[in-house]
């Protein structure tokens, strides 16, 4: 919507779909708004990792490079990231346009899943059990 606005297309409210209490900027969605930051401390907490964020998207992104996490673990988080970006644009659509209600546990619901698919379609062995994955053993 900022970036938007910034092309003179007024769309409307520019306030963030999820807080209401910013206008919507990539920086806010991903990074500084409080219902992201509630999604990547959860999501963090799920991999057992320090708390996930950023001052940018950019920070978030490279976040796995920063974290000292190593081999198989360090190329998961950095999928996860990249997935909880993409389910995280995801609901912001579907609040803004179809005016669905937002719910945290779909979100973290949605971010588990598809990672969990696209993590067993990129391994070799294809054995990643959902009851581990949901507890995110053996990582
Ligand atoms: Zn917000």
């Amino acid at each position: 919507m900022d970036a938007l606005k910034k092309r003179n297309i007024d769309r409307g409210d520019q306030s963030c779909v999820f807080c209401g209490d910013s206008d919507e900027s990539v920086e806010h969605l991903f990074s500084s708004c409080n219902f992201s930051s509630t999604v990547w401390s959860i999501v963090s907490s799920w991999c057992k990792i320090p708390c996930i964020w950023g001052f940018s998207v950019k920070d978030l992104l490279e976040y796995h490079d920063l974290s000292g996490l190593k081999g198989k673990k360090k190329d998961i988080v950095q999928g996860i990231t990249r997935i909880g970006c993409w389910i995280i644009w995801k609901a912001r659509n579907e609040r803004r346009f179809n005016n669905k209600p937002v719910k945290l546990e779909e979100i973290i619901s949605e971010i588990k899943s598809y990672a969990l698919f696209w993590c067993n379609a990129r391994s070799k062995d294809n054995d990643i059990m959902r009851k581990d994955w949901c507890s995110f053993v053996n990582m």
